[in-house]
């Protein structure tokens, strides 16, 4: 288990195949305005990588573009909504497709308003992470080691957490709901980015 730091890129050839986990962190919540800082991923076999992006960087990134890209691999996130607009707003790139934990979540844990990460991780895992240091400045251009830490602690449980959810899914009968959800994501994001951010445009009012 070892948390690999980069500077704007991933080296090639350092994930396995499959789906990779992919978080992002930035200057803030309004993406046009709040750069983005680092965007972490992990293959699930244990390692994290972490790429951080300076000021005013170009986000050329050609390795990890190609990898956010790759529609043959499945992007597993917590909250993707907001991480696809990031990287679509800074990278260009829709990266898709597309799994999200806390839409799974709201699907099947519908005992509970509570489906942040930490608690998430919690319940379906039994282990702890500590969300300290998530509201720290990423721009910074040292990152200490609890941020570098708590951001590939974002990324180290999502391929866990998408098994223990897919089960309950199942169970459920709600995969094929699901998966129209994760198949819209994208597009949620995009509105986001176009000027519908908290407007719900299938509501009445
Ligand atoms: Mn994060």
């Amino acid at each position: 288990m070892t948390v690999h730091f980069h500077e704007e890129d991933l080296p090639a050839g350092v994930l396995a195949p499959g789906p990779i986990a992919v978080d992002t962190e930035t200057m803030g919540l309004i993406t046009p305005r709040d750069r983005l800082c680092v965007v972490q991923i992990s293959d699930g076999k244990g390692d994290e990588h972490l790429v951080r992006f300076a000021p005013g960087s170009d986000y050329a990134a050609p390795n990890l573009r190609a990898v956010l890209a790759d529609p043959e691999r499945l992007k597993l996130y917590h909250f993707g909504r907001f991480d696809i607009a990031a990287i679509k707003h800074y990278m260009g790139v829709v990266a898709a497709p597309v799994y999200c934990t806390k839409i799974a979540s709201r699907l099947i844990r519908t005992y509970t308003d509570r489906h942040g990460l930490k608690e998430l991780v919690r319940e379906l895992l039994g282990q702890d992470i500590s969300k300290q240091q998530q509201s720290s400045d990423w721009g910074n251009p040292v990152l200490s080691d609890a941020q570098k830490d708590y951001a590939a602690s974002d990324v180290r449980f999502l391929h866990a957490l998408k098994a223990e959810l897919d089960k309950r899914l199942v169970r459920e009968g709600r995969m094929e709901l699901a998966q129209a959800c994760f198949d819209f994501l994208p597009h949620r994001a995009e509105l986001d980015l176009a000027g519908w951010p908290e407007i719900d445009i299938f509501a009445h009012m």
